[in-house]
């Protein structure tokens, strides 16, 4: 008889133990295949280069609709539209040393606010180690021209030391081509303008021992006026007026030359996959509170998109009883980490227990506030809103092998779990 009772209970357990697996099984399928799609090349790396951002800005919009979402009432189809200034390499890309043509995105990026540049010259190296001051660094600038390319050393610690941000540098160097060899791996960004430079990053291992010369042919083109869109749709709840939100900047880098694009699979295709999969859940399951779900744009431009959504609000801000933004959202190996948990300890704290109850992670990590994802401007504007990001796996970040292949999905099933249990307890 025991015996039976304990297979019998084995039996249930394991059935029960199935069944969460299989639920983790189908949503991580789910996510895999929206990143997939998100990071198709086709989509050239939802940037600003050949309607990339806007064929995924249609991807989403299309599921949203599919599953019967709907508006919000002071937008027409989903779509909140605002622009702004970017450049772009939509053509040529081409940079060689000593003769052997190097690899864009793996052994060199341009410079993201670079201009365009086309010439074959000698390279004249310059080691900025011995600038320390800011008066040194004008006396040293001036002689720079554009008769050869410069291979400037140690930009770092002349930044340190002088007080420039390194970020900056490229807008303070005049009119021609600067190499700047790079230790670490190589990050690419958006820039809204251009300048007077072309700067080429290239990794140490790339560079010969002497390099002489260089051909560089680089295409720039300032996009005055990019319209970009957030993508806002929502379930209606039988409490209309109160809202939670779950949100994930779609757009990534782009293209940098016609050859190469950055996917942005971790991020962030991974955040918004997940928000397509938490569509999906909660049109079958509505709610008492409306559920918002807002894609937006001009993340990697500097927050643009949730910018422009909380200078022109839809409806209320007030209304918003909780954000989630997710952004990276590929590997909770290591758990999550929530930005604004100390604003908020109640909801951090309750997080906490249900993942405890449930163990969906092995750790939940608490931040203070922070600039750098799209909760920002809704918490500068009194929204009680936390930012998720996951830790784990290769760490794959603006480059271009931060691919769907690479995105594991570890734990992601739970993140998702347990998100879903939380909204649960927060309407209660
Ligand atoms: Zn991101």
């Amino acid at each position: 008889m025991l015996h039976r009772i304990i297979l019998l209970i084995t039996g249930s357990f394991l059935a029960s133990a199935t069944r969460a697996q299989t639920n983790a099984d189908t949503i991580a399928n789910i996510i895999r295949n929206h990143i997939y799609r998100l990071t198709t090349p086709s989509m050239m790396g939802r940037g600003y280069v050949g309607n990339g951002q806007k064929k995924a800005s249609e991807y989403i919009s299309s599921h949203f609709t599919n599953l019967g979402l709907t508006s919000v009432a002071a937008i027409a189809d989903m779509q909140q539209y605002y622009s702004f200034p970017v450049n772009t390499f939509p053509s040529k890309m081409s940079v060689t040393i000593n003769g052997k043509q190097l690899l864009p995105g793996q052994d060199y990026l341009v410079g993201a606010a670079s201009t365009t540049y086309n010439n074959r010259k000698r390279i004249a190296i310059k080691n900025l180690a011995s600038v320390t001051t800011p008066q040194q660094w004008r006396y040293t600038k001036a002689t720079f021209s554009d008769t050869c390319i410069w291979l400037l050393l140690h930009t770092d610690s002349m930044c340190q030391n002088t007080g420039i941000p390194s970020h900056q540098l490229p807008s303070l160097l005049p009119s021609g081509c600067y190499i700047l060899p790079q230790k670490n791996k190589l990050m690419w960004t958006v820039a809204d303008h251009t300048t007077a430079a072309t700067v080429v990053y290239i990794t140490d291992t790339s560079l010969p021992a002497l390099p002489t010369v260089a051909s560089v042919d680089i295409s720039a083109k300032l996009n005055k006026k990019y319209t970009a869109t957030n993508i806002v749709a929502c379930i209606p709840g039988t409490l209309p007026d109160s809202f939670i939100v779950f949100s994930a900047h779609y757009d990534h880098l782009g293209k940098m030359g016609s050859n190469t694009f950055f996917p942005g699979a971790s991020d962030n295709a991974s955040g918004t996959a997940m928000i397509l999969y938490l569509a999906q859940y909660y049109a079958a399951h509505p709610q008492r509170y409306t559920m918002v779900f807002i894609a937006f744009s001009g993340e990697e431009a500097g927050l643009l998109g949730s910018a422009h959504f909380v200078q022109n609000p839809p409806f209320p801000l007030a209304g918003i009883k909780l954000l989630c933004n997710l952004d990276i959202m590929g590997d909770a190996t290591d758990g999550v980490t929530v930005v604004n948990a100390t604003l908020h300890p109640k909801e951090f704290e309750l997080l906490t227990s249900l993942n405890n109850q449930h163990q969906y992670l092995p750790i939940i990590k608490s931040r203070g506030k922070a600039a750098n994802s799209d909760h920002y401007y809704f918490s500068e504007a009194g929204v009680p809103a936390f930012f998720l990001y996951s830790n784990g796996g290769e760490g794959y970040y603006h480059d271009i092998y931060d691919k769907a292949e690479a995105v594991t999905l570890q734990n992601i099933p739970g993140v998702a779990n347990l998100l879903i249990n939380f909204t649960t307890e927060i309407q209660k």
